[in-house]
């Protein structure tokens, strides 16, 4: 896994000074770097029981359908507000600096569903924590979280409880 590294470009002071962006299009245009992360992803997970597979919106769009397919279940979007047109359950969270909102098509989870989150990046834990909670408050059971890349020195991980977290490259 670990020369899969390499296929990420690393982009300093992105979006703003003092960010080290991980941009995962290289690695996803290069063939057999991205089935390495799919089937990666897709292995790790295998013995959760997973019933259906979210993504979160945008970048988590990229890998999650892809490793729901693969597992045989569903998918479902968590998206930024007012793109869902049915009727959505929200979820509103704390960034570095104000608040940011996601939602869920009320009927996209039944009770008791055991739901894998996936997303390209775990960092301060805060979108992965808004979403398994907006799991929770529709009666889901969070199976596990997955990631392609985890920041290890951000401690995102204690945002998340005891969940279970798959991550493919820890930085
Ligand atoms: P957080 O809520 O802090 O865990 O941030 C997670 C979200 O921000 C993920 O959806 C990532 O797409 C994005 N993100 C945060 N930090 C980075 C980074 N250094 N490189 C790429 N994406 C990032």
């Amino acid at each position: 896994m670990l020369h899969l590294k390499n296929l990420i470009r690393e982009i300093p002071d992105w979006p703003k000074p003092g960010i080290l962006f991980y941009d995962i299009t290289t690695l996803m245009k290069d063939g057999t770097g991205f089935s390495e992360v799919i089937h990666g992803l897709t292995s790790a997970v295998r013995a959760e029981e997973v019933d259906v597979v979210i993504g979160i919106e945008a970048r988590g769009f990229f890998f999650a359908p892809t490793v729901a397919h693969s597992l045989g279940k569903g998918f479902v979007p968590v998206r930024k507000p007012k793109k869902l047109p049915a009727a959505v359950e929200a979820v509103e969270y704390a960034l570095e600096y104000g608040t940011d909102k996601l939602e869920i098509h009320q009927d996209a989870i039944q009770p008791g569903q055991r739901v894998l989150i996936v997303d390209d990046v775990l960092a301060t834990g805060g979108t992965a924590a808004a979403v398994a909670s907006l799991v929770e408050q529709l009666g889901g059971t969070v199976a596990a979280l997955s990631f392609v890349i985890e920041l290890d020195f951000l401690d995102g991980r204690r945002k998340l409880g005891g969940r279970p977290i798959h991550s493919l490259l820890h930085y």
